[in-house]
């Protein structure tokens, strides 16, 4: 088959490159078994970027990601870095790259996959089944917005500003990938705010309100933010998708993610606008970052790497039963008690970051016989 598909993949630092290993592994995977093969072309972002041109982006790197269809990334970011520059930190080239992509959707999901049930900090029965998706306003908010300052006060002290500003077509398009992800789920939406106390609450609600028109087949539920973050750790199983802006998302999805209980399991994607074709920008990556203090020593867990890869079929080469695959593939390495340092348990195999990655493999084999 024709490889139509653009794939640019960076793997960054630290245990970005040994992650996303294991994704190159499940890609020649694919080309062998499915006869799904990808264009992917390899560059460099963060650190070792800026060991090898100065900078952490460079607008070659830069040109790319906005030309293929999805971008891969691993991590970024290590102490051999730390004095270098701002502007030219391992961080900015991937600031760099969400901005200049206009990234404004954060999907990041909160799955607990069946063997990990006991490993969350909540009790099994709360979080046993869990499936949700936050949708997470990723360019605006109090993180943008401007004035942004702090300043000396006359008689001394200072004053520091941070800024909430929210447009209703910036509310307007993040709710809108929010509602046609509940469409292909199960159809209900939280949108989440503080329009009690908060102007851009008010808006935030009047704006999900009105797109949720165009949406008549979901269910649209408000919900105040303080009241989320209690439900999510009471009840966390009412949830299906939550949209929220980027402060609350940020907070939120933190505490949604840990129901499901390691760093080293999951995944994100961020999307950008679609253009007339329908295909929209969209880079896909862990959640978790370089972590040096075990790079290089084989022990990372590549899972939420590989979930990220299974995002990126489903979002942006619409391949959900390719994805479906791969979801099922890890679900089973893990129902075989197989687990990294990050995830051990009591009586399970320790197994090395490519031992992981070998045995999606083998049950992917399994699965697609
Ligand atoms: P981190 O996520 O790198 O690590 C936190 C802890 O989790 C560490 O103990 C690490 O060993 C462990 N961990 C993380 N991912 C793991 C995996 N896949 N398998 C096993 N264990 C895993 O966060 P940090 O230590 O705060 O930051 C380290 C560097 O990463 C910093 O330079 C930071 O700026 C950068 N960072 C980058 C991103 C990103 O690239 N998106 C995100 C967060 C942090």
């Amino acid at each position: 088959m024709a490889a139509n598909k653009k794939l640019l993949m960076l793997p960054g630092d630290g245990i970005g490159p040994e992650v996303m290993g294991e994704v190159r592994r499940v890609i020649e995977w694919m080309d062998c078994r499915r006869h799904v093969s990808f264009d992917v072309i390899d560059d460099l972002v963060g650190g070792t970027a800026y060991d090898a041109h100065g900078t952490s982006l460079t607008d070659e790197t830069l040109a790319k990601a906005m030309s293929v269809d999805a971008v891969l990334l691993g991590a970024v970011g290590g102490p051999k870095w730390d004095n270098v520059e701002r502007q030219h930190r391992p961080e900015a080239g991937l600031l760099k790259l969400r901005k200049e992509m206009d990234l404004f959707a954060n999907l990041r999901p909160a799955t607990v996959i069946p063997a990990l049930a006991n490993a969350s900090s909540l009790k099994e029965h709360i979080v046993s089944g869990l499936d949700m998706m936050f949708v997470r306003e990723l360019t605006g908010g109090a993180y943008f917005s401007k004035p942004k300052l702090i300043e000396d006060l006359p008689g001394g002290g200072q004053r520091a500003v941070d800024t909430q500003v929210y447009s209703t077509a910036e509310i307007d398009r993040v709710c809108r990938v929010a509602f046609e992800l509940a469409g292909k789920r199960v159809g209900k939406l939280h949108s989440v705010e503080k329009a009690n106390v908060m102007e851009t609450g008010v808006l935030w609600r009047a704006v999900a309100t009105a797109v949720g028109e165009d949406y008549p087949e979901i269910e649209l539920l408000h919900m105040y933010a303080d009241n989320c973050a209690m439900q999510l750790v009471r009840e966390p199983k009412q949830f299906d998708v939550i949209v929220t802006d980027n402060l609350f998302g940020d907070i939120l999805s933190d505490c949604a993610a840990m129901l499901t209980g390691s760093l080293g399991m999951l995944p994100s994607a961020s999307l950008g606008a679609a253009d007339e074709s329908g295909r929209r920008k969209a880079l896909y990556e862990p959640v978790h970052g370089s972590a040096p203090d075990i790079a290089g020593e084989k022990k990372a867990n590549p899972l939420a790497m590989l979930l990220s890869c299974a995002m990126m079929l489903r979002y942006s080469f619409d391949m959900a039963e390719d994805a479906d695959l791969i979801e099922q593939a890890v679900a089973n390495v893990l129902g075989q008690g197989l687990r990294t340092d990050d995830i051990m348990q009591d009586g399970m195999t320790a197994v090395s970051t490519d031992q992981m990655g070998e045995a999606v493999t083998d049950e992917l084999d399994k699965l697609a016989a």
